[in-house]
Protein backbone atom coordinates (compact mmCIF):
# COMPACT_ATOMS: atom_id res chain seq x y z
CA UNK A 1 0.00 0.00 0.00
CA UNK A 2 2.71 2.68 0.86
CA UNK A 3 4.40 2.13 -2.59
CA UNK A 4 1.36 2.77 -4.47
CA UNK A 5 1.18 5.97 -2.37
CA UNK A 6 4.68 6.58 -3.38
CA UNK A 7 3.33 6.02 -7.31
CA UNK A 8 0.47 8.22 -6.86
CA UNK A 9 2.32 11.47 -5.40
CA UNK A 10 5.73 10.80 -6.73
CA UNK A 11 8.63 10.73 -4.37
CA UNK A 12 8.77 14.19 -3.85
CA UNK A 13 5.54 14.45 -1.71
CA UNK A 14 5.84 11.40 0.15
CA UNK A 15 8.20 9.99 3.12
CA UNK A 16 8.99 7.32 4.87
CA UNK A 17 12.03 8.28 6.62
CA UNK A 18 12.21 7.96 10.41
CA UNK A 19 13.44 11.01 11.17
CA UNK A 20 10.07 12.63 9.39
CA UNK A 21 8.05 10.24 10.89
CA UNK A 22 9.20 10.74 14.21
CA UNK A 23 8.69 14.70 13.66
CA UNK A 24 5.06 13.91 12.51
CA UNK A 25 4.25 11.94 15.76
CA UNK A 26 2.95 14.44 17.66
CA UNK A 27 2.08 18.23 18.19
CA UNK A 28 2.29 20.84 20.96
CA UNK A 29 0.21 18.62 22.91
CA UNK A 30 1.67 19.30 26.40
CA UNK A 31 1.54 15.74 27.34
CA UNK A 32 3.23 14.37 23.82
CA UNK A 33 6.35 17.30 25.12
CA UNK A 34 6.67 14.99 28.43
CA UNK A 35 6.99 12.18 26.07
CA UNK A 36 9.83 13.39 24.01
CA UNK A 37 11.48 14.46 27.48
CA UNK A 38 11.32 10.79 28.56
CA UNK A 39 12.63 9.62 24.79
CA UNK A 40 9.24 8.13 24.28
CA UNK A 41 7.55 7.89 20.58
CA UNK A 42 4.39 5.87 21.65
CA UNK A 43 2.84 6.55 18.31
CA UNK A 44 3.99 7.48 14.72
CA UNK A 45 2.86 7.21 11.21
CA UNK A 46 3.43 4.88 8.37
CA UNK A 47 4.41 8.03 6.36
CA UNK A 48 4.17 12.22 5.70
CA UNK A 49 2.84 13.41 2.67
CA UNK A 50 2.72 16.63 0.82
CA UNK A 51 0.23 17.00 -1.26
CA UNK A 52 0.39 20.09 -3.71
CA UNK A 53 -3.02 20.08 -4.95
CA UNK A 54 -6.43 19.10 -4.28
CA UNK A 55 -6.42 15.77 -6.37
CA UNK A 56 -3.06 15.11 -4.19
CA UNK A 57 -5.44 15.02 -1.40
CA UNK A 58 -8.33 13.18 -3.52
CA UNK A 59 -6.15 10.33 -4.38
CA UNK A 60 -4.34 9.82 -0.55
CA UNK A 61 -8.41 9.86 0.70
CA UNK A 62 -9.28 7.37 -2.08
CA UNK A 63 -6.67 4.79 -1.62
CA UNK A 64 -7.23 5.22 2.02
CA UNK A 65 -10.63 4.43 2.07
CA UNK A 66 -9.95 1.42 -0.29
CA UNK A 67 -7.37 0.09 1.62
CA UNK A 68 -8.47 1.03 5.13
CA UNK A 69 -5.30 2.90 6.58
CA UNK A 70 -5.31 6.48 8.44
CA UNK A 71 -5.44 9.79 7.18
CA UNK A 72 -4.41 12.51 9.48
CA UNK A 73 -4.65 15.68 8.11
CA UNK A 74 -1.71 18.29 9.58
CA UNK A 75 -1.49 22.04 9.02
CA UNK A 76 1.05 24.07 11.85
CA UNK A 77 1.10 21.01 14.19
CA UNK A 78 0.34 24.11 16.86
CA UNK A 79 -2.76 22.19 18.07
CA UNK A 80 -2.33 21.84 21.84
CA UNK A 81 -4.93 19.01 22.79
CA UNK A 82 -2.72 15.87 20.59
CA UNK A 83 -5.94 16.32 17.24
CA UNK A 84 -2.83 15.19 14.88
CA UNK A 85 -1.05 12.27 17.19
CA UNK A 86 -1.32 9.36 14.39
CA UNK A 87 -2.78 7.13 17.21
CA UNK A 88 -3.73 4.46 14.82
CA UNK A 89 -0.53 5.18 13.14
CA UNK A 90 -1.10 5.39 8.62
CA UNK A 91 -0.46 8.81 6.96
CA UNK A 92 -0.08 12.39 8.32
CA UNK A 93 -1.17 14.28 5.61
CA UNK A 94 0.96 18.00 5.41
CA UNK A 95 -1.28 20.51 3.68
CA UNK A 96 1.57 23.22 4.00
CA UNK A 97 2.09 22.77 0.65
CA UNK A 98 -1.36 24.22 -0.77
CA UNK A 99 -0.70 27.98 0.69
CA UNK A 100 -1.86 29.90 -1.99
CA UNK A 101 -3.69 32.95 -1.58
CA UNK A 102 -6.37 33.12 -4.47
CA UNK A 103 -7.99 35.68 -4.70
CA UNK A 104 -9.36 38.73 -3.20
CA UNK A 105 -12.84 40.01 -3.50
CA UNK A 106 -13.36 43.95 -2.58
CA UNK A 107 -16.74 44.45 -2.72
CA UNK A 108 -17.32 41.05 -0.81
CA UNK A 109 -14.67 41.73 1.74
CA UNK A 110 -13.76 37.85 1.12
CA UNK A 111 -10.72 35.87 0.76
CA UNK A 112 -10.20 32.33 -0.76
CA UNK A 113 -7.13 30.87 0.25
CA UNK A 114 -5.91 27.09 0.40
CA UNK A 115 -6.02 25.27 4.04
CA UNK A 116 -2.39 25.26 3.86
CA UNK A 117 -1.45 29.32 4.19
CA UNK A 118 0.35 30.02 7.53
CA UNK A 119 -1.72 32.59 9.50
CA UNK A 120 1.47 35.07 9.37
CA UNK A 121 1.56 34.48 5.02
CA UNK A 122 -1.87 34.83 4.25
CA UNK A 123 -1.87 38.44 7.09
CA UNK A 124 1.26 39.43 5.08
CA UNK A 125 -0.52 39.05 1.61
CA UNK A 126 -3.69 40.71 3.04
CA UNK A 127 -2.10 43.76 4.10
CA UNK A 128 0.35 44.31 1.24
CA UNK A 129 -3.56 44.63 -0.95
CA UNK A 130 -5.07 46.69 2.08
CA UNK A 131 -6.81 44.56 4.08
CA UNK A 132 -6.68 42.15 7.22
CA UNK A 133 -7.64 38.99 8.08
CA UNK A 134 -8.42 39.72 11.54
CA UNK A 135 -7.71 36.71 12.96
CA UNK A 136 -4.51 36.50 15.18
CA UNK A 137 -4.16 33.74 17.10
CA UNK A 138 -0.89 33.41 19.52
CA UNK A 139 -0.27 30.80 17.17
CA UNK A 140 0.50 32.91 13.99
CA UNK A 141 3.59 31.90 13.00
CA UNK A 142 3.18 28.71 13.23
CA UNK A 143 -0.99 27.59 12.31
CA UNK A 144 -3.12 26.98 9.23
CA UNK A 145 -5.89 28.30 8.14
CA UNK A 146 -7.17 24.62 7.64
CA UNK A 147 -5.70 23.89 11.56
CA UNK A 148 -8.14 27.00 12.33
CA UNK A 149 -11.05 25.92 11.02
CA UNK A 150 -10.54 22.27 11.84
CA UNK A 151 -10.29 23.19 15.42
CA UNK A 152 -12.99 26.77 15.98
CA UNK A 153 -9.83 28.53 16.58
CA UNK A 154 -9.73 32.13 18.23
CA UNK A 155 -7.91 35.36 17.59
CA UNK A 156 -6.94 37.59 20.10
CA UNK A 157 -8.91 40.25 18.85
CA UNK A 158 -11.99 38.00 17.99
CA UNK A 159 -14.60 40.47 19.85
CA UNK A 160 -14.30 43.00 17.30
CA UNK A 161 -13.74 40.31 14.21
CA UNK A 162 -15.21 36.86 15.38
CA UNK A 163 -13.91 33.10 15.93
CA UNK A 164 -12.96 31.53 12.51
CA UNK A 165 -16.51 30.17 12.49
CA UNK A 166 -17.74 33.54 12.13
CA UNK A 167 -15.28 34.59 9.62
CA UNK A 168 -15.46 31.23 7.39
CA UNK A 169 -18.19 31.88 4.70
CA UNK A 170 -17.35 29.13 2.52
CA UNK A 171 -15.17 26.17 2.10
CA UNK A 172 -13.73 23.25 0.22
CA UNK A 173 -13.38 20.11 1.72
CA UNK A 174 -12.61 16.63 0.31
CA UNK A 175 -14.28 13.40 2.07
CA UNK A 176 -13.29 9.80 2.57
CA UNK A 177 -13.19 8.30 -0.33
CA UNK A 178 -11.96 11.37 -2.54
CA UNK A 179 -15.26 13.26 -3.35
CA UNK A 180 -15.25 16.97 -3.11
CA UNK A 181 -17.52 19.14 -1.75
CA UNK A 182 -17.63 23.13 -1.99
CA UNK A 183 -19.83 25.16 0.16
CA UNK A 184 -19.81 28.03 -1.37
CA UNK A 185 -19.42 31.63 0.15
CA UNK A 186 -22.49 33.12 1.13
CA UNK A 187 -23.40 35.89 3.34
CA UNK A 188 -26.24 34.11 5.48
CA UNK A 189 -28.23 30.97 4.33
CA UNK A 190 -31.57 29.64 4.66
CA UNK A 191 -31.08 26.00 2.69
CA UNK A 192 -31.18 23.78 5.59
CA UNK A 193 -28.53 23.11 8.09
CA UNK A 194 -25.46 25.23 7.60
CA UNK A 195 -23.19 21.88 7.03
CA UNK A 196 -20.42 24.68 7.16
CA UNK A 197 -20.49 24.82 10.98
CA UNK A 198 -21.26 20.87 10.99
CA UNK A 199 -17.77 20.78 9.41
CA UNK A 200 -16.18 23.75 11.06
CA UNK A 201 -14.70 21.99 14.07
CA UNK A 202 -14.62 18.72 13.19
CA UNK A 203 -10.38 18.19 13.77
CA UNK A 204 -9.89 16.48 10.75
CA UNK A 205 -12.16 13.82 11.51
CA UNK A 206 -14.82 14.14 8.32
CA UNK A 207 -13.18 15.61 5.57
CA UNK A 208 -9.61 17.22 4.88
CA UNK A 209 -10.28 20.96 4.21
CA UNK A 210 -8.30 22.21 0.95
CA UNK A 211 -9.86 25.49 0.19
CA UNK A 212 -11.74 28.41 2.51
CA UNK A 213 -13.48 31.94 1.60
CA UNK A 214 -12.73 33.77 4.72
CA UNK A 215 -14.36 37.22 5.37
CA UNK A 216 -11.61 39.94 5.67
CA UNK A 217 -11.61 43.88 6.58
CA UNK A 218 -10.29 47.19 5.28
CA UNK A 219 -7.07 47.76 7.45
CA UNK A 220 -8.09 49.69 10.56
CA UNK A 221 -6.99 53.46 10.41
CA UNK A 222 -6.16 53.91 13.35
CA UNK A 223 -5.69 51.77 17.11
CA UNK A 224 -5.77 53.09 20.44
CA UNK A 225 -5.03 51.63 23.51
CA UNK A 226 -5.71 52.07 27.29
CA UNK A 227 -4.81 50.24 30.44
CA UNK A 228 -6.16 49.81 33.95
CA UNK A 229 -6.03 48.44 37.11
CA UNK A 230 -9.36 47.28 38.14
CA UNK A 231 -9.94 46.54 41.99
CA UNK A 232 -11.11 43.44 41.36
CA UNK A 233 -12.28 40.43 39.14
CA UNK A 234 -15.87 41.30 39.11
CA UNK A 235 -15.36 45.28 38.62
CA UNK A 236 -13.26 44.76 35.93
CA UNK A 237 -15.87 42.36 34.41
CA UNK A 238 -18.66 44.66 35.30
CA UNK A 239 -16.78 47.19 33.29
CA UNK A 240 -16.21 44.93 30.10
CA UNK A 241 -20.17 44.25 29.94
CA UNK A 242 -20.92 47.79 30.40
CA UNK A 243 -19.04 48.71 27.31
CA UNK A 244 -20.16 45.51 25.06
CA UNK A 245 -23.74 46.33 26.09
CA UNK A 246 -23.56 49.70 24.79
CA UNK A 247 -23.06 48.33 21.44
CA UNK A 248 -19.38 48.61 21.00
CA UNK A 249 -17.16 46.00 20.19
CA UNK A 250 -13.15 46.94 20.93
CA UNK A 251 -10.75 44.61 19.57
CA UNK A 252 -9.06 42.98 22.32
CA UNK A 253 -9.80 42.67 25.81
CA UNK A 254 -7.73 41.18 28.48
CA UNK A 255 -8.06 41.65 32.58
CA UNK A 256 -5.89 39.71 34.22
CA UNK A 257 -6.73 37.99 37.90
CA UNK A 258 -4.46 38.77 40.91
CA UNK A 259 -2.12 36.28 40.56
CA UNK A 260 -1.62 37.11 36.88
CA UNK A 261 -1.21 40.58 37.34
CA UNK A 262 1.36 40.05 40.31
CA UNK A 263 3.23 38.01 37.64
CA UNK A 264 2.62 39.58 34.44
CA UNK A 265 4.67 42.74 36.32
CA UNK A 266 7.71 40.93 37.07
CA UNK A 267 7.69 39.83 33.49
CA UNK A 268 7.24 43.15 32.44
CA UNK A 269 10.16 44.31 34.54
CA UNK A 270 12.14 41.57 32.83
CA UNK A 271 11.08 42.23 29.20
CA UNK A 272 12.09 45.92 29.70
CA UNK A 273 15.44 44.91 30.81
CA UNK A 274 15.11 46.33 34.12
CA UNK A 275 16.46 43.78 35.74
CA UNK A 276 20.11 42.53 34.95
CA UNK A 277 20.70 38.95 34.30
CA UNK A 278 21.54 37.55 37.61
CA UNK A 279 18.59 38.49 38.61
CA UNK A 280 16.38 37.05 36.12
CA UNK A 281 18.24 34.11 36.92
CA UNK A 282 17.06 34.56 40.31
CA UNK A 283 13.25 35.27 39.39
CA UNK A 284 13.99 31.62 36.81
CA UNK A 285 14.72 29.57 40.05
CA UNK A 286 12.47 30.96 42.61
CA UNK A 287 9.65 30.46 40.27
CA UNK A 288 11.10 26.82 40.06
CA UNK A 289 10.45 26.54 44.38
CA UNK A 290 6.94 28.21 43.30
CA UNK A 291 6.20 25.19 41.25
CA UNK A 292 6.93 22.88 43.71
CA UNK A 293 4.14 24.05 46.23
CA UNK A 294 1.22 25.54 44.66
CA UNK A 295 0.01 26.23 47.71
CA UNK A 296 2.48 29.40 47.94
CA UNK A 297 0.38 30.73 45.49
CA UNK A 298 -2.47 32.01 47.86
CA UNK A 299 0.16 34.14 49.98
CA UNK A 300 2.01 35.39 46.42
CA UNK A 301 -1.44 36.51 45.70
CA UNK A 302 -1.90 39.00 48.61
CA UNK A 303 0.90 40.78 47.40
CA UNK A 304 -1.27 41.39 44.04
CA UNK A 305 -2.64 45.34 43.65
CA UNK A 306 -5.62 43.93 42.07
CA UNK A 307 -6.53 43.34 37.90
CA UNK A 308 -4.64 44.76 35.07
CA UNK A 309 -6.25 45.08 31.75
CA UNK A 310 -5.64 45.84 28.26
CA UNK A 311 -7.68 47.06 25.98
CA UNK A 312 -7.55 47.93 22.10
CA UNK A 313 -9.81 49.72 19.67
CA UNK A 314 -9.41 49.87 16.20
CA UNK A 315 -10.60 50.32 12.70
CA UNK A 316 -12.63 54.02 11.71
CA UNK A 317 -10.51 56.96 13.05
CA UNK A 318 -13.71 58.56 14.54
CA UNK A 319 -15.51 55.45 15.78
CA UNK A 320 -12.35 54.17 17.69
CA UNK A 321 -11.84 57.01 19.58
CA UNK A 322 -15.68 57.35 20.50
CA UNK A 323 -14.67 53.81 21.94
CA UNK A 324 -11.59 54.28 24.00
CA UNK A 325 -13.93 57.43 25.69
CA UNK A 326 -16.76 54.62 26.62
CA UNK A 327 -14.02 52.29 27.58
CA UNK A 328 -12.69 54.78 30.05
CA UNK A 329 -16.01 55.91 31.64
CA UNK A 330 -16.69 52.57 32.45
CA UNK A 331 -13.48 51.72 33.77
CA UNK A 332 -13.86 54.74 35.62
CA UNK A 333 -17.14 54.28 36.91
CA UNK A 334 -15.98 50.73 38.33
CA UNK A 335 -12.98 52.02 40.55
CA UNK A 336 -10.39 51.57 38.28
CA UNK A 337 -7.00 53.35 37.98
CA UNK A 338 -6.13 54.61 34.64
CA UNK A 339 -2.42 52.95 33.91
CA UNK A 340 -2.25 55.21 29.92
CA UNK A 341 -1.01 54.01 26.77
CA UNK A 342 2.50 52.39 27.46
CA UNK A 343 1.16 48.68 28.91
CA UNK A 344 -1.33 48.10 26.15
CA UNK A 345 1.33 49.23 23.72
CA UNK A 346 3.31 47.07 25.38
CA UNK A 347 0.79 43.79 25.11
CA UNK A 348 0.42 44.07 21.43
CA UNK A 349 4.56 44.70 20.43
CA UNK A 350 5.12 41.76 22.11
CA UNK A 351 1.44 39.72 21.40
CA UNK A 352 3.18 36.84 19.84
CA UNK A 353 6.04 36.33 22.24
CA UNK A 354 4.07 35.52 25.53
CA UNK A 355 3.30 31.69 24.46
CA UNK A 356 6.65 30.48 23.48
CA UNK A 357 7.77 30.50 26.96
CA UNK A 358 6.90 27.14 28.31
CA UNK A 359 10.12 25.58 26.59
CA UNK A 360 12.38 26.54 29.56
CA UNK A 361 9.73 24.94 32.29
CA UNK A 362 9.94 21.84 30.41
CA UNK A 363 13.42 21.02 30.49
CA UNK A 364 13.53 21.48 34.03
CA UNK A 365 11.42 18.85 34.64
CA UNK A 366 8.16 21.00 35.29
CA UNK A 367 5.18 20.95 32.99
CA UNK A 368 2.88 23.87 31.70
CA UNK A 369 -0.28 23.87 30.03
CA UNK A 370 -3.49 26.63 29.58
CA UNK A 371 -7.05 25.99 29.99
CA UNK A 372 -9.52 27.79 27.76
CA UNK A 373 -13.06 27.92 28.69
CA UNK A 374 -16.01 29.82 28.52
CA UNK A 375 -19.27 30.62 29.63
CA UNK A 376 -22.44 33.59 30.06
CA UNK A 377 -21.83 36.24 31.72
CA UNK A 378 -23.62 35.38 34.39
CA UNK A 379 -21.92 31.90 35.02
CA UNK A 380 -18.44 33.31 34.53
CA UNK A 381 -17.68 34.03 38.04
CA UNK A 382 -18.58 30.78 39.07
CA UNK A 383 -16.67 29.12 36.51
CA UNK A 384 -13.56 31.26 37.63
CA UNK A 385 -13.71 30.25 41.38
CA UNK A 386 -14.69 26.44 40.65
CA UNK A 387 -11.72 26.08 37.68
CA UNK A 388 -9.84 27.94 39.87
CA UNK A 389 -9.87 26.15 42.65
CA UNK A 390 -9.65 22.41 41.31
CA UNK A 391 -6.59 23.84 39.93
CA UNK A 392 -4.69 25.71 42.31
CA UNK A 393 -5.05 22.93 44.66
CA UNK A 394 -2.73 20.76 42.16
CA UNK A 395 -0.88 23.45 40.18
CA UNK A 396 0.22 26.88 40.46
CA UNK A 397 -2.67 28.81 38.36
CA UNK A 398 -2.94 31.82 36.54
CA UNK A 399 -5.92 33.55 35.02
CA UNK A 400 -7.03 35.90 32.42
CA UNK A 401 -10.47 37.27 30.63
CA UNK A 402 -10.47 37.86 27.12
CA UNK A 403 -12.38 37.05 23.87
CA UNK A 404 -15.43 38.67 25.42
CA UNK A 405 -19.00 38.58 23.36
CA UNK A 406 -22.63 40.51 24.16
CA UNK A 407 -23.33 36.95 26.05
CA UNK A 408 -20.25 35.74 27.89
CA UNK A 409 -16.48 35.33 27.46
CA UNK A 410 -13.40 33.17 27.67
CA UNK A 411 -11.37 32.47 30.65
CA UNK A 412 -7.76 31.42 30.07
CA UNK A 413 -6.33 29.22 32.79
CA UNK A 414 -2.27 28.86 32.56
CA UNK A 415 -1.25 25.87 35.30
CA UNK A 416 2.32 24.49 35.88
CA UNK A 417 3.44 21.95 38.10
CA UNK A 418 6.83 20.46 39.61
CA UNK A 419 6.87 16.89 41.00
CA UNK A 420 9.35 14.89 42.31
CA UNK A 421 9.49 12.05 39.63
CA UNK A 422 8.53 12.21 35.52
CA UNK A 423 5.74 9.84 36.44
CA UNK A 424 3.82 11.66 39.24
CA UNK A 425 4.68 15.03 36.93
CA UNK A 426 2.31 12.84 34.08
CA UNK A 427 -0.03 11.91 37.04
CA UNK A 428 -0.52 15.49 38.39
CA UNK A 429 -0.91 16.66 34.85
CA UNK A 430 -3.87 14.66 34.05
CA UNK A 431 -5.35 15.18 37.10
CA UNK A 432 -5.39 18.97 36.72
CA UNK A 433 -6.99 18.48 33.51
CA UNK A 434 -9.88 15.60 34.59
CA UNK A 435 -10.28 18.47 37.91
CA UNK A 436 -10.68 21.37 35.66
CA UNK A 437 -12.86 20.20 32.85
CA UNK A 438 -15.07 18.68 36.13
CA UNK A 439 -15.19 22.09 37.67
CA UNK A 440 -15.78 23.60 34.14
CA UNK A 441 -19.05 21.48 32.84
CA UNK A 442 -20.39 21.89 36.66
CA UNK A 443 -20.35 25.43 36.90
CA UNK A 444 -22.20 25.56 33.32
CA UNK A 445 -19.10 26.51 30.98
CA UNK A 446 -17.86 24.63 27.75
CA UNK A 447 -14.27 22.76 28.07
CA UNK A 448 -13.15 24.56 25.25
CA UNK A 449 -13.25 27.90 23.52
CA UNK A 450 -10.72 27.40 20.95
CA UNK A 451 -8.29 24.59 21.47
CA UNK A 452 -10.57 22.04 20.19
CA UNK A 453 -10.58 18.88 21.89
CA UNK A 454 -8.18 16.38 20.09
CA UNK A 455 -7.07 13.26 22.50
CA UNK A 456 -7.18 15.53 25.75
CA UNK A 457 -10.74 16.53 26.00
CA UNK A 458 -12.10 13.39 24.47
CA UNK A 459 -13.03 12.09 27.68
CA UNK A 460 -15.51 14.70 28.32
CA UNK A 461 -17.76 15.13 25.20
CA UNK A 462 -20.24 13.24 26.19
CA UNK A 463 -21.08 15.34 29.48
CA UNK A 464 -20.58 18.47 26.72
CA UNK A 465 -22.99 17.61 24.20
CA UNK A 466 -25.02 14.31 25.27
CA UNK A 467 -26.81 12.48 23.23
CA UNK A 468 -25.51 14.37 20.15
CA UNK A 469 -22.12 12.60 20.52
CA UNK A 470 -24.70 9.34 19.63
CA UNK A 471 -25.42 11.56 16.55
CA UNK A 472 -21.75 12.47 15.72
CA UNK A 473 -21.26 9.08 15.77
CA UNK A 474 -23.54 8.50 12.99
CA UNK A 475 -22.14 11.30 11.09
CA UNK A 476 -19.03 9.65 11.02
CA UNK A 477 -20.14 6.66 9.92
CA UNK A 478 -22.19 7.41 7.10
CA UNK A 479 -19.45 9.61 6.09
CA UNK A 480 -16.48 7.92 7.04
CA UNK A 481 -17.34 4.10 7.29
CA UNK A 482 -14.26 2.57 7.18
CA UNK A 483 -13.34 5.42 9.71
CA UNK A 484 -9.95 6.35 8.20
CA UNK A 485 -9.86 9.63 8.91
CA UNK A 486 -8.20 10.82 12.17
CA UNK A 487 -8.78 7.80 13.93
CA UNK A 488 -9.29 7.97 17.51
CA UNK A 489 -9.99 11.66 17.99
CA UNK A 490 -13.29 13.84 19.73
CA UNK A 491 -14.61 10.61 21.63
CA UNK A 492 -15.56 9.10 18.55
CA UNK A 493 -14.92 5.41 18.47
C1 LIG B 1 2.16 29.00 21.17
C2 LIG B 1 0.76 28.66 20.81
C3 LIG B 1 -0.23 29.63 20.89
C4 LIG B 1 -1.55 29.34 20.52
N1 LIG B 1 -2.48 30.33 20.54
C5 LIG B 1 -3.71 30.09 20.06
C6 LIG B 1 -4.68 31.13 19.96
O1 LIG B 1 -4.42 32.29 20.30
N2 LIG B 1 -5.89 30.83 19.47
C7 LIG B 1 -6.20 29.56 19.05
O2 LIG B 1 -7.31 29.34 18.57
N3 LIG B 1 -5.33 28.56 19.18
C8 LIG B 1 -4.09 28.78 19.64
N4 LIG B 1 -3.19 27.77 19.72
C9 LIG B 1 -3.58 26.41 19.32
C10 LIG B 1 -3.40 26.12 17.82
O3 LIG B 1 -2.54 27.05 17.21
C11 LIG B 1 -4.76 26.14 17.12
O4 LIG B 1 -5.50 25.04 17.56
C12 LIG B 1 -4.69 26.12 15.60
O5 LIG B 1 -6.00 26.26 15.10
C13 LIG B 1 -4.08 24.86 15.04
O6 LIG B 1 -3.72 25.08 13.69
P1 LIG B 1 -2.64 24.15 12.96
O7 LIG B 1 -2.59 24.55 11.54
O8 LIG B 1 -1.35 24.16 13.69
O9 LIG B 1 -3.34 22.74 13.09
P2 LIG B 1 -2.75 21.35 13.53
O10 LIG B 1 -2.21 21.40 14.90
O11 LIG B 1 -1.85 20.83 12.47
O12 LIG B 1 -4.10 20.48 13.54
C14 LIG B 1 -5.13 20.74 14.47
C15 LIG B 1 -6.32 19.82 14.16
O13 LIG B 1 -6.86 20.19 12.90
C16 LIG B 1 -6.80 19.11 11.96
N5 LIG B 1 -6.46 19.72 10.67
C17 LIG B 1 -5.38 20.49 10.39
N6 LIG B 1 -5.46 20.90 9.10
C18 LIG B 1 -6.59 20.39 8.59
C19 LIG B 1 -7.23 20.46 7.31
N7 LIG B 1 -6.71 21.16 6.30
N8 LIG B 1 -8.39 19.79 7.13
C20 LIG B 1 -8.95 19.08 8.14
N9 LIG B 1 -8.40 18.98 9.36
C21 LIG B 1 -7.24 19.63 9.58
C22 LIG B 1 -5.74 18.17 12.52
O14 LIG B 1 -5.97 16.82 12.12
C23 LIG B 1 -5.93 18.36 14.02
O15 LIG B 1 -7.00 17.58 14.46
C24 LIG B 1 -1.87 28.02 20.12
C25 LIG B 1 -0.88 27.04 20.07
C26 LIG B 1 0.42 27.35 20.42
C27 LIG B 1 1.46 26.27 20.34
Amino acid sequence: VLARLAELLGPAKVSFASAERIAYSQDRFPLSLLWTRAGEVPYAPDAVCWPERIDDVRAVLALAAREGFPVVPYGGGSGVCGGTVPVRGGVVLDLKRMNRLLAVRDEALLCEVEAGALGQHLEEALNRRGYTSGHFPSSMYCSTVGGWLAARSAGQASTRYGKIEDLCAGLEIVLPGGEVAILKPVPRSAAGPDWRQLLIGSEGTLGVVTRAWLRIAPLPEARRFLSFRFPSVPSGLQAIRKVLRRGLRPAVVRLYDPLDTLVGVSGGLKGGGVLEAAKVELIERAKLEVLAHPEWAAIAGRFSSGCHSVFVCEGDRELSALEARAIEDAALAAGAEPRGEAPAEHWFRHRYDISYKGAPLFREGAFVDTMEVAAPWDRIETLYERVRAALAARAFTLAHFSHAYLDGCSIYFTFAALCPSERETRERYLECWRAGMEATLDAGGTISHHHGIGLLKADFMRREIGPFLDVFCALKRAIDPRGVLNPGKMGLP
